[in-house]
């Protein structure tokens, strides 16, 4: 039996101090620490040696346990490294500082609104680098998170880059506050896109106590701008995420739908519900309850939704 995973040659993921295998939501294999060490020979060398140790039927240490670890992978077909799906995270600053953050806990993250280049590092010359060792695949896909990507300087240029080299999918989580016109284009472009916008809410004085800035009227615009001119293929997802002790109320989830029918009306437009990291034993939770008050109110309203996948799965079971 032979152990193998897509990733390993397929996916490249940029996070602020490491850039590795796979996503974000694995632990992953790691091909360069920290910016200073990040060499690209170096991330091709790295990539090319595990994919020989799998190929020979060994499993790295970090891919053990992994749930994308596939027993009796059929490699045959696998020669070559080329990256198609790429997770862009190089930088934590933001211009929000929600509470449920998973960049809280570094310490040095920026609340700003200065348009800035990475305190960690580049991401447009890897792409560069990766284009002209002939390391891209030809139907690339772009998951955009960070941090907030309207920030970030080269943020256009990565856009353009990929815009221009086979992109075929961009996701892309922006907090909403500020408008930023890539994020437009490609949402009125015949490249499948999804920008993904979490209010959490409603209501102007709950967005300030979940997010720490007073920006609701912010977002809300925006949400409504990027729906001009949007082709009918891609979506602006509104998101509202259960955080404890904030929002999960009907009240609250009434509050949000309410916006919707006022900012982000029409077929480019879908919610998606999700929760909290912190929230423990979901299933056992009232978030189960409101998930479904929330999908009736959702028929009712006749709005179209997308899933993520905590509440994909809790929706089955309601
Ligand atoms: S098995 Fe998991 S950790 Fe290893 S490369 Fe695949 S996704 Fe990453
Ligand atoms: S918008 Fe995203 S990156 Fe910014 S503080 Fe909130 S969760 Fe963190």
């Amino acid at each position: 039996m032979t152990f193998g995973c897509r990733h390993l040659y397929r996916t490249l993921s940029l996070h602020p101090y490491v850039i590795k295998s796979c996503c974000s939501n694995a632990k992953g294999i790691i091909f360069g620490k920290k910016p200073t060490c990040i060499n690209y020979k170096n991330l091709l060398h790295k990539s090319s040696m595990f994919l020989k140790s799998f190929k020979g039927g060994s499993v790295p240490k970090s891919c053990k346990g992994c749930c994308e670890l596939v027993f009796d992978f059929d490699w045959s077909s696998v020669e070559d490294i080329k990256f198609e799906n790429f997770y862009i995270s190089n930088w934590f600053d933001c211009n929000a500082n929600c509470i449920y953050c998973v960049n809280n806990c570094i310490t040095d993250k920026k609340i700003t609104d200065e348009i800035h280049k990475s305190p960690c590092y580049d991401a447009l010359p890897i792409l560069e680098y990766l284009k002209n060792e002939n390391l891209l695949g030809d139907k690339l896909k772009i998951f955009i998170t960070g941090g907030e990507p309207s920030l970030l300087k080269e943020m256009p240029d990565v856009i353009d880059f990929f815009k221009n080299n086979n992109a075929v999918f961009f996701s892309v989580f922006s907090s909403g506050i500020a408008y930023c016109e890539s994020f437009h284009d490609l949402l009125k472009s015949d490249i499948r896109t999804e920008l993904i916008i979490s209010p959490d809410c409603g209501n102007p004085d709950l967005y300030k106590k979940i997010k720490n800035v007073d920006r609701f009227y912010d977002v809300f615009n925006n949400i409504k701008k990027y729906g001009e001119g949007c082709s009918e293929n891609n979506r602006i997802i509104v998101k509202y995420i259960f955080v404890k002790n904030f929002n999960d109320n009907e009240k609250s989830v009434l509050e949000f739908f309410d916006r919707i029918d006022e900012y982000a009306s029409g077929s480019q437009y879908a919610v998606r519900f999700d929760v909290d990291y912190n929230y423990k034993d979901v299933e056992h939770s009232r978030v189960s309850d409101l998930l479904k008050f929330a999908n009736e109110e959702i028929e009712r309203r006749k709005k179209a939704q997308t899933f993520s996948p905590i509440t994909s799965q809790l929706s089955q079971n309601l």
